[in-house]
This record gives C-alpha cells, sequence and structure tokens, in this order.
C-alpha cells in the first residue's frame, strides 16, 4: 500500500478489516497455493479476495465452481480475444457465456482447480479478470459504437484505454470502499448510460480561446443497487486529454473519504449525498488545478446503450450489425460463429453493447446480403421489433447466492408470450433482476421486474416478482416507480399484458412507453 490510510478512524466492517491486513488484489499471488489443496478447505472469509479477480464463488457454494467475469473496456475485442471467449465457454463453462450489462463477459461452472491455467490463456491474448468484481474500478464502459458512429462528437476508444491503464493493476486504487464504475461516452443519445456510473463523462463543447472545443461535461453519484441514485451534474468541462487525471482525482477523493462503515451505504452516490456536489468539486478542483466551467452538454436523447439492427457507420460503404442475444446467454458455438463471420466479412473486431447483445462492426455494403444470409441469424435476430430484442436479465437463483427468484430461464419464454400478443412501433424495455441489487437496470426500464421472496396462499416461502414502470435516462433520468402486488412467474405474463394492453389501447401515435 503507498498511499497513507486515512480513514482508519472510521468505525469500518469487517471486509475493511480484512482488506488493511491483505490486499484484495494479493488473490493473484495466493491462488497456485490455493489450488493445491481442495477447495472445501478455503475459509468462507476469504471468498471476498476471489472477487478482485471477477469470481464470486457459485451456488451451491461447497462445490467449488465460480461464477467469472472478464473485463472488456468499452466492450471491444479483437478477433483472437473473441475466439478465446467461446472456447473458455466450451472447454471451461459448460458451453455457455453470458454478456453483461457493462459490455462484460461472465461464465459459470469455472472450476477452481483449474483457475492457473484459465487465467493464463485469458492474460495471453491480452485480457484479464482483474478488477471485474471486487472493491476497485470495474469494467468502463463507453459507447459501444466508438470510432464508427456518425452520432459521437469524437472517437473515445483511445481514453477509455488511457483511463484503463491508469487503474489497471494499480495497487493505490485496489482499496475503495466499493466498487467504483466509470462511464466515458460522446454519443449524443447518452449511449454511456451516464447517469448510473460513479463518474461519468458525457459529451459536451466548450468556446475556449475562440475555438469550439470538443470533450466532456462531469457527472458523479450515480449508481443503482438497492438505493438507486442518478448521477449530479459538476461544473466542470475536461478535454480529452485531462479525462485519466480528473478520474484519478475523484477516485482518490473516494478512496480516502469514502464511506466505510456499511458495505450497504459505501458507493461514491452516499459519499457525495453527505458533502454534496459543490464541496466534492472544491477538493476535486484542488487535485486537478485549471479545470475549466462545464460546457454545452451535447446529449440530445436515450439509446440505452444498445445498438441494435443494420446501421451505416460514419465509414462511408460500411455497416454495423447489432445483433440480439435474449436474455445476453449465448453457447460458445454461437459466440465463435459470430467470430467467424466477422473474420470472413468483417474486420478484426467484435463488440457488445450495454443491452446484452453483439455488435459485427465493418462489413462491407456489398457483403451485407451474405451475411445476413448466414445460418447463426436463424437464431438470432437482426430485426429489432421484439419486446425480447430490447430487454435484459442478470443471473438470478440459478447461480447468484443474492437472488430472489429465477430470471434467465423465465425471461425468454415470458417475453416470447408477450411478443405473442403485442406489436409496438416503438421500443418497450423490459428488464427483469433477481433481486434489488438491480444488475439488469430494472430502475430506468420502462417496464421493471425485480424478484422478491414471497408465500403461496398457503404460507410456503415461494419465488415472487413486482413490478415497477416508466423509468428512463432521458432529460437526466427517472427511476421506475412502484405497483402493488406480488406476483408469481405463472402470473408475470398476463400481469405484464395489462399494462401493455392499457399503454397500446391509450397512446397517442407515436408515443412511447415513457412519454405515455
Ligand atoms: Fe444477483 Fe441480484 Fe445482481 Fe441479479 S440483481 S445478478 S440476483 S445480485
Amino acid at each position: 500500500m503507498s498511499y497513507k490510510v486515512t480513514w482508519a478512524d472510521q468505525r469500518i466492517n469487517k471486509n475493511e478489516k480484512a482488506k488493511l491486513k491483505e490486499d484484495g488484489l494479493d488473490v493473484f499471488k495466493d491462488l497456485p497455493e490455493l489450488v493445491k489443496h481442495p477447495f472445501s478447505e478455503i475459509d468462507k472469509s476469504y471468498y471476498m479476495y476471489f472477487k478482485f479477480a471477477g469470481l464470486t464463488v457459485q451456488r451451491p457454494q461447497d462445490k467449488g465452481y465460480f461464477m467469472m467475469r472478464i473485463k472488456i473496456p468499452g466492450g471491444r475485442l479483437n478477433l483472437k480475444q473473441a475466439e478465446h471467449i467461446a472456447w473458455l465457454a466450451n472447454t471451461y463453462g459448460r458451453g455457455i457465456v453470458d454478456l453483461t450489462t457493462r459490455q462484460a463477459v461472465q461464465y459459470h461452472w469455472i472450476p477452481f482447480e483449474k483457475l492457473p491455467e484459465i487465467f493464463a490463456g485469458i492474460n495471453d491474448v491480452g485480457l484479464t479478470t482483474m478488477g471485474a468484481e471486487g472493491d476497485i474500478t470495474r469494467n468502463i464502459v463507453d459507447n459501444p459504437l466508438s470510432g464508427i458512429d456518425a452520432n459521437e462528437l469524437f472517437d473515445t476508444r483511445q481514453t477509455v484505454l488511457d483511463v484503463y491503464q491508469r487503474f489497471q493493476g494499480n495497487r493505490d486504487y485496489s482499496n475503495l470502499p466499493r466498487k467504483f464504475k466509470i462511464s466515458i461516452n460522446s454519443n449524443i443519445y447518452n449511449a454511456g448510460n451516464a447517469e448510473i456510473n460513479d463518474l461519468a463523462f458525457i459529451p459536451a463543447t466548450k468556446e475556449l480561446n475562440g475555438q469550439t472545443t470538443r470533450g466532456f461535461n462531469v457527472k458523479i453519484g450515480g449508481g443503482l443497487g438497492m438505493l438507486p441514485y442518478l448521477g449530479l451534474a459538476m461544473n466542470i468541462f475536461v478535454t480529452p486529454d485531462q479525462v485519466a487525471d480528473v478520474a484519478e482525482a475523484v477516485v482518490t477523493l473516494y478512496r480516502d473519504y469514502g464511506p466505510r462503515r456499511s458495505r450497504a451505504k459505501s458507493r461514491l452516490k452516499f459519499l457525495i449525498q453527505d458533502w454534496g456536489v459543490q464541496k466534492f468539486e472544491t477538493a476535486l478542483r484542488e487535485k486537478v488545478p485549471g479545470l475549466q466551467t462545464a460546457g454545452h452538454s451535447e446529449i440530445v436523447g436515450w439509446s440505452n446503450g444498445t445498438a441494435l439492427g443494420v446501421h451505416p457507420q460514419r465509414q462511408a460503404g460500411y455497416y454495423y450489425i447489432g445483433v440480439s442475444v435474449p436474455a445476453g446467454r449465448l453457447s460458445g458455438d454461437d459466440f465463435q460463429a459470430f467470430v467467424d463471420l466477422a473474420k470472413k466479412y468483417g474486420r478484426d473486431e467484435l463488440r457488445l453493447d450495454h443491452g446484452q447483445n453483439l455488435i459485427l462492426p465493418y462489413i462491407a455494403e456489398k457483403d451485407l446480403a451474405a451475411v445476413k444470409s448466414a445460418e447463426v441469424f436463424k437464431r438470432f435476430s437482426i430485426t429489432p421489433h421484439r419486446l425480447l430484442d430490447f430487454g435484459t436479465t442478470c443471473t438470478g437463483i440459478e447461480y447468484c447466492n443474492l437472488a430472489n427468484a429465477h430470471t434467465k430461464e423465465i425471461f425468454k419464454p415470458l417475453l416470447n408470450e408477450l411478443d405473442k400478443r403485442f406489436t409496438f412501433e416503438k421500443p418497450v424495455t423490459i428488464t427483469l433482476t433477481g433481486c434489488g441489487n438491480n444488475c439488469a437496470h430494472r430502475s430506468i426500464a420502462d417496464i421493471g421486474i425485480e424478484g422478491v421472496r414471497a408465500r403461496t396462499q398457503a404460507g410456503d416461502h415461494a419465488e415472487g416478482y413486482v413490478l415497477s414502470v416508466g423509468g428512463s435516462l432521458l432529460n437526466g433520468g427517472h427511476f421506475t416507480e412502484p405497483l402493488k402486488g406480488k406476483f408469481s412467474k405463472d402470473q408475470l405474463a398476463d400481469a405484464l399484458s395489462a399494462i401493455l394492453q392499457d399503454y397500446q389501447d391509450q397512446k397517442l401515435p407515436e408515443e412511447s412507453f415513457y412519454d405515455f
């Protein structure tokens, strides 16, 4: 630890006490010795360290299997990396790869004893699980179309990499009070979902020295989870070459002053609520002198960070194809099929969006017909029109220790049923999370479904679901508002149909669900 601990006079929780004894990143040092022994010999108090290696002990917790997440800054993979992701699924992950709402991938059934060789293979292709979970800077999200997007102010790919490299493996920032989420995006439709991140850089312009300068305004203190908050605007303007310094200063302030008493109240959003934005901004300006006041925000709408369908790129003659991956889950073989298509028709690249979907960039106009006729598109849609195409869902009770209810297994049949009943000209986003932690962004959906504990009429414990409506990140954001009642899995289709029928019957032409 190369910094002075300033929070030692706080009453701190047990994770904090443990982290003072051993840094989270030491898990990589410990692993070669740990795997020489049976998993059952590991004390449960050690499980929190696995998080820093992108690992969560999978339920049931005594079997020695993990959920493993890989960081993919901005969701961009070269094809060697993408091929390895497919191979990992088929070799260690029982043939399944899940796409996340932070442009990363995750696996289940990763065997404990194979971790050193799995990590070595991931590192060989230039990827890492380090910091994919844990109290550390997480995967940095970006505009999924950066560099090929007609609706961005400028290319943000290098800025994302600069910030990633500033923090990755840096032990000055490996003991934060909780996770820290960064969004960098210059798409004018808020493709980085700014307001649900701890720190978000959003596209802005400012007149400087008689010239219009492109850069970012900054929001801080957003985050979902049990107590969601929308990011708040600071009065600063940041040029792309200042982003890494500003990010480092913000993370330093959070590290040194963030609350560490209750893990439920340790995210940056609680420090911002305590201090107020002005005090935080003053402290930030002391660390990064000379920051300009905020510029003109260039945000004009909200895309939800999804990029579905076939659309022209900024580069004339080229198209990107956004492929709907229902429930964000696909087989290693299907992932490989997309890699093969990209190899044959695209460039050295596959991308992931925020809606748990895949993007094939750089398809030449002359090849579009051939690509669209590929066998894999009999199973995956490239003409987004269904409710299923716009929905997202989290891991749920199948593997997640915190879940109250099933998610991925019920999501596809549920939305397929709704797609038989309704057709809308504008997307309606329906998301399903297995608990209040909100990993599938229930709070910003048109209709959010959350798994809860419930009881049957006979009084037995059961999985239940509650509904909320009206979420969006338009105009700074608005969270969903809860509806009354709990529903069983079998009641969900009818409950959702009642809401959608109301919308269909009463909406004005072209009126979105949010405006309705
Ligand atoms: Fe697990 Fe809850 Fe997150 Fe779903 S929302 S992945 S159930 S913690």
